[in-house]
């Protein structure tokens, strides 16, 4: 009689207790380990999402990122919560990348975790429970638990509980059943539950019930049956009329939307709910995509390209035997995105899926018109100007091989693949593939590189204008490098020519930044029909504005920058933190009315614009004119349909666009793009220039390009008006390896601020020293306050480290600088000490 109950002896086995490795969506250093309830220890799994308490108050949702039998040795783990998914959401590959990415850009793993998944797929607040508004004990006729009417009592009570105090009333770490079940019985309903946060769209059908659709006969039988009630029989007439249904009474199945009846005025909404009512007629839910669908033309034809194009194309794949990484360096105009297209092709047939990385919103407009006409609705598109259910949409739709495809911005190496195959990164020197702020502070070019690691899949990246560092790499290599150096069809690169403004003088009777000969061209440019994109590289009306009387300069109250003038708003504004204030009539300083702007923005040169060029349709692209979700495609469109004439932008309309009626770029003031104080200073400026000259002359129309200076004697303006990549790049490396920059060193930028100038300095020469001991010198310059030393109301100083390439070594350094900076963090001397690590910054 020892034994009170018979235990199974195979159920013991069975017992072995679980627990997951969890990643918080916090900056942690670590994971966290949570025991696993018997009864969830099949439902949890890699990849899925769990609820955890964490703290005292806390319920976070997380992503399981091991499941294993070791209780964690420092602490007692708490329950999982809850298992909130039946698949995994995050990829194994993905996971990987996610930790490489926390290891080498010196972040933690919640941080990228936080950047990865959509707001959708995050909780980060308590759920909450509440009783049903309908909920009634006398009426309910479902039995309930002891369990389940305490917590019913303390609803009322309370009016709300949260999931943790569900537990703790309870004394039950395991509940969720309990709450499932009063959920089923309508008892209770939870808010902000994740579920609901990814709302499916749905649509509203209606269609004619089975009975009637079996036979001919028998709908005639119905229409006979309604001829007495004409209302009724509208409806009907209206809905045969816009189903399918007379031709195959079997495609009634899928009805029609039943607002085309409900919003109809010729039809009766009493009629239409009668026929519902009786069983006539019946209506059902739809989930349907948030995107348009499209229709693929179906295979893309090799035999499209060119024999230049398809023997790079050759030239690729035969390399990609080799090597993992290919650079296809290919000229402005030359069709690389027809050759990415048939590799797209061609491993997308072969099962795979493929990632199209482009550098900028305004650019996937384009590239996906182009896609769909071959994908159709295979192809996804990831950007950040999607709503959260659009975003959820396509993970899902990547999750589920719905999607084979995806075009996309920097963000897009976070989607969870599971079989990628081929990467494209196109336009791959661009710096906006880095992203600088929060962290991680990653380039979505490298991630890339290490996702088709991962993935055993391919590289390819493209470029009219490749960075040094990927260059270098091809020469040394490391990496294939294929080359096409003609423009498809009929066109020719662009002609480039300066015009010296302090020669040819600008416009002086109304202070104008367009010289007579760019003014003579573009009126000779619209005469013809064909376009024009002028380029400068910054928005607003004006860079600042001063006092003539006092040189007073209106500053901004939180950064060490002068405010921009915005004319249009009539406002002053700061371009690092966004404050604005109205533009005073006076001088603050002295009174004095002469207030003058000074320099020149994208605003101000469309304002001359109209005043030089009345008739001419002007539009303009920057920052300021692309917030709302579609305008950058409205604006794209307009000049593509010509319906403008003219487009002034900045950086935007550099990049990877391709409009066959634009014969003229101008370059308004190119001088203040080449003076930047950064060792990539050269090689960006001639990217830009090459870039935004790429846009004229692209289909087989002689383009001209145009670019005002007031120093035309420096070099790098040959190089532009030859297209020399090659001499550029020989300058540029030689240069890198006699300064140490990369690709010969890795550098790592450390930003030290303090809302102080003082502590912020002494913090930074204290890290430095520390840097030093523990590196050697040689290897750590500064501190140095950067040219912009306030932002934010935070002083800021900058130590920059250069770190020899070998991996080894480098782990060990990263190790260093993390303590160092660890230990200064700790030093009670500087309170509200925060340091920005930054790896390969740029
Ligand atoms: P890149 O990206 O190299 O600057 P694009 O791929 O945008 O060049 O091609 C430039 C223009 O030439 C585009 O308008 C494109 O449609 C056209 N083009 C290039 N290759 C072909 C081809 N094989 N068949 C038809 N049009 C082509
Ligand atoms: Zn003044
Ligand atoms: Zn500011």
């Amino acid at each position: 009689p020892e034994l009170e109950f018979h235990i199974p002896t195979d159920d013991v086995h069975e017992r072995v207790t679980l627990f997951a490795d969890v990643i918080l969506p916090l900056p942690l250093p670590k994971l966290y380990t949570y025991r696993v309830p018997y009864q969830m220890s099949e439902e949890v799994m890699v990849g899925a999402r769990v609820l955890v308490q964490f703290g005292s108050k806390k319920v976070l949702s997380c992503v399981v990122a091991r499941v294993h039998e070791t209780p964690p040795k420092d602490y007692q783990a708490k329950y999982l919560l809850e298992v909130i998914d039946e698949k995994p959401v995050v990829t194994e590959p993905q996971l990987k990348l996610f930790q490489w990415m926390a290891e080498y850009y010196m972040c933690t793993l919640g941080e990228v975790i936080n950047a990865a998944l959509p707001s959708a797929l995050k909780l980060s607040s308590e759920s909450q429970i509440q009783l049903h508004p309908q909920f009634n004990d006398e009426t309910n006729e479902w039995p309930l638990t002891a369990h389940e009417e305490n917590i019913i009592f303390a609803l009322r009570q309370k009016q709300s509980l949260t999931f943790t105090e569900v537990g703790q009333l309870l004394q039950l770490t395991s509940f969720h059943k309990i709450i499932k079940s009063l959920l089923l019985k309508d008892v209770i309903i939870i808010y902000e539950e994740i579920a609901e946060k990814y709302a499916p769209k749905v649509v509203k059908k209606v269609r004619l019930t089975s009975a009637y659709t079996t036979s001919e006969e028998t709908l005639e039988e119905l229409f006979n049956q309604l001829a007495s009630k004409p209302k009724q029989l509208d409806v009907l007439l209206k809905y045969v009329q816009l189903s399918p249904i007379l031709q195959n009474l079997r495609t009634n199945e899928e009805g029609i939307e039943k607002n085309l009846l409900t919003s109809n005025p010729h039809l009766s909404l009493s009629a239409i709910n009668t026929l519902l009512k009786h069983g006539i007629m019946e209506q059902f839910d739809v989930v349907v995509s948030r995107f348009p669908m499209a229709e693929g033309r179906g295979p893309y034809l090799s035999s499209d390209l060119s024999p230049a194009q398809a023997a790079a194309r050759d030239a690729v794949l035969e390399t990609f035997g080799e090597k993992d990484t290919v650079l296809l360096h290919g000229i402005t105009g030359s069709g690389k995105t027809e050759i990415y297209m048939d590799l797209i092709q061609k491993a997308v047939e072969a099962g795979g899926q493929v990632l199209y990385l482009l550098p900028e919103i305004a650019l996937t407009t384009q590239i996906v018109t182009r896609l769909k006409r071959v994908f159709g609705d295979r192809l996804g598109v990831y950007h950040s100007k999607f709503s959260d259910n659009e975003r959820v949409e396509v993970w899902n739709g990547i999750l589920s091989g719905r999607f084979q495809v995806v075009v996309g911005v920097r963000s897009s190496v976070f989607l969870p693949f599971h079989s990628l195959s081929l990467l494209i990164v196109d336009e791959e020197h661009e710096p906006s593939y880095k992203q600088h702020d929060p962290a991680p502070r990653y380039n979505a070019r490298e991630v890339a590189l290490m996702m088709a690691h991962f993935h055993q899949a391919k590289t390819l990246l493209g470029s009219a204008t490749p960075s040094v560092e990927t260059y270098y790499h091809c020469q040394s290599g490391k990496w294939g490098l294929v080359n096409l150096l003609e423009r498809y069809g009929e066109a020719t690169l662009p002609l480039v020519e300066l015009v010296d403004v302090r020669q040819e003088g600008l416009r002086k009777n109304m202070l104008s930044h367009f010289s007579q000969k760019l003014v003579h061209a573009i009126e000779d440019t619209l005469h013809r029909h064909e376009q024009v994109i002028l380029f400068q590289n910054r928005r607003g009306y004006a860079p600042f504005i001063d006092c003539n009387d006092c040189a007073w300069i209106p500053k901004c109250r939180n950064c060490a920058v002068s405010l921009s003038y915005h004319k249009f708003s009539n406002e002053l504004r700061c371009h690092y933190c966004g404050y604005t204030e109205r533009k005073p009539n006076d001088c603050p300083a002295c009174g004095s009315t002469m207030l003058k702007t000074v320099g020149f923005g994208t605003e101000k040169i469309e304002d001359e614009l109209k005043l030089i060029l009345p008739q001419s349709r002007i539009q303009r692209m920057d920052l300021d004119t692309t917030k709302r979700k579609n305008s950058h495609q409205q604006i794209i469109e307009d000049f593509e349909m010509q319906r403008t004439d003219i487009l002034v932008g900045t950086q935007m309309v550099t990049k990877g666009l391709d409009f066959e009626h634009v014969s003229l770029v101008g370059i308004l003031s190119a001088d203040s793009i080449i003076h930047f104080p950064d060792f990539r200073a050269h090689e960006r400026a001639f990217q830009l220039f090459v870039q935004v000259s790429g846009r004229a002359g692209r289909k087989g129309k002689n383009g001209k390009v145009l670019i005002q200076t007031a120093n035309p004697n420096q070099p790098i303006f040959q190089r532009v008006i030859d297209n020399d990549y090659q001499g550029l790049y020989q300058q540029e490396i030689a240069e890198r390896q006699k300064f140490r920059y990369p690709p010969f060193v890795r550098m790592i930028r450390m930003t030290i601020k303090h809302p102080e100038a003082r502590p912020c300095e002494q913090a930074a020469i204290l890290l430095a020293k520390d840097l030093n001991d523990r590196l050697g010198r040689g290897g750590v310059l500064g501190p140095e306050a950067p040219h912009i030393f306030k932002i934010r109301n935070q002083f800021l100083q900058e130590i920059h480290v250069k770190l020899d390439r070998e991996s080894g070594h480098l782990k060990h350094s990263k190790n260093q600088i993390l303590e160092a900076v660890q230990a200064l963090l700790q030093n009670k001397e500087f309170k509200q000490l925060r340091v920005v690590i930054d790896v390969d910054p740029s």
